[in-house]
């Protein structure tokens, strides 16, 4: 049987069959990638997706800071930006970014041109090609107020210049269609003072560290906050802090963040996170939705227990998002 790589087109970048995805992802679990392909730059991504076998299914992925790959692995390509589209520079006021650049190297090369109404781009762990599709925002600001225009290749290769009311950004949220691939960013800064920029950014930081599990493998917010309510207040109240199952854990700093104590897999992480779905709509009767992105096929494995939460795990000061 012809394996999958031998139907895909030749490319520069490069291609890796069965590539293991949990150690590219935040929540360090999830199985292979069938192929995973690192264009070498935005011409070599497009001229893939125009020659590609149609019936193969193509899922890109960021640094996996908001993503919960099943333990089954995800079928047909994953794409990954890296090199050659990391590339951030300044325009004046602007600042142009690779899709596949850091969110936090977005913050840094604004804070050394001088530029402001970046610093919140330093408190969130993602790529901009992540920001964009997730509408990424953190203390008071969104991608979507600095947009002035995307670039994004669609399934067939076509490229498109998107502005900011194209995007059809939302909370957490963009219409774009699933399949198109973002692969950069234009966005706008501002002058302002060297010295409060880089305190402003300092003061993030100092802040997610207070209240968030920042070094924990999680991926970040679990759920979208119900209009008018907070989803932490509300796993709170339902008494899921510190809820398990297997090494999964809802966190006891942060409890809208989901953990990978130890060795999690992914059904375990995904069966809690429906757990505390399940015991917040029977506790308020409002259902949370999912702002992790949940990909590929499950296992046949099932999960761990149910463990309920120990006494130490009580609510703690500070806690905001
Ligand atoms: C500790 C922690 C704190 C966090 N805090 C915040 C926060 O304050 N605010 C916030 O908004 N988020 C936060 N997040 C979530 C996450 O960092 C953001 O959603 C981020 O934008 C995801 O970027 P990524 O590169 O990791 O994308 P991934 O997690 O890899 O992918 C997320 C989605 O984006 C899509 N995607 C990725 N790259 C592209 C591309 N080039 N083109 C099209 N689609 C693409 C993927 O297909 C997937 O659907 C946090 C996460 C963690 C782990």
């Amino acid at each position: 049987m012809t394996s999958l790589i031998e139907r895909l087109p030749a490319v520069r970048g490069r291609y890796t069959e069965d590539a293991d995805l949990a150690k590219t992802t935040w929540f360090r679990c999830g199985g292979p990638a069938e192929v995973l392909f690192r264009p070498a730059d935005a011409d070599d991504l497009v001229e893939f997706l125009a020659s590609r076998p149609a019936d193969v299914p193509v899922t890109v992925i960021g640094v996996g800071s908001n993503l919960l790959i099943r333990d089954g692995g995800v079928p047909g390509v994953v794409i990954r930006l890296a090199r050659g589209f990391t590339e951030v520079s300044v325009e004046g006021e602007r600042l142009r970014a690779g899709a596949g650049a850091l969110d936090l190297n977005v913050a840094l090369t604004a804070q050394q041109a001088g530029l402001t109404d970046l610093e919140f781009f330093s408190g969130i762990p993602g790529t901009v090609g992540g920001a964009l599709r997730m509408n990424a925002g953190a203390y008071g600001g969104e991608i979507k107020d600095v947009l002035i225009e995307a670039e994004a290749v669609d399934p067939f290769g076509k490229r498109h210049r998107l502005d900011a009311a194209a995007m059809g950004f939302s909370y957490r949220r963009s219409t774009v269609p699933a399949g198109w691939i973002f692969l950069s960013a234009l966005l706008q800064g501002r002058q302002g003072d060297p010295a409060a920029i880089a305190q402003r950014m300092a003061e993030i930081r100092k802040s997610r560290e207070e209240t968030q599990p920042t070094r924990a493998r999680t991926g970040g917010s679990t759920f979208k906050n119900p209009e008018g309510h907070k989803a932490w207040q509300l796993i709170d109240k339902a008494g899921c802090r510190g809820l398990r199952i297997g090494d999964a854990m809802v966190s006891d700093k942060h409890c809208n963040f989901l953990i990978n104590t130890g060795a999690a897999t992914a059904t375990d992480i995904e069966t809690l996170g429906e757990e505390v779905r399940r015991r917040v709509f029977e506790n308020s009767g409002i259902r949370l939705d999912w702002e992790i992105r949940r990909i590929g096929v499950p296992s046949q494995r099932g999960p761990g227990a149910v463990v309920e939460a120990g006494p130490e795990a009580g609510p703690e000061a500070g806690e905001t998002a």
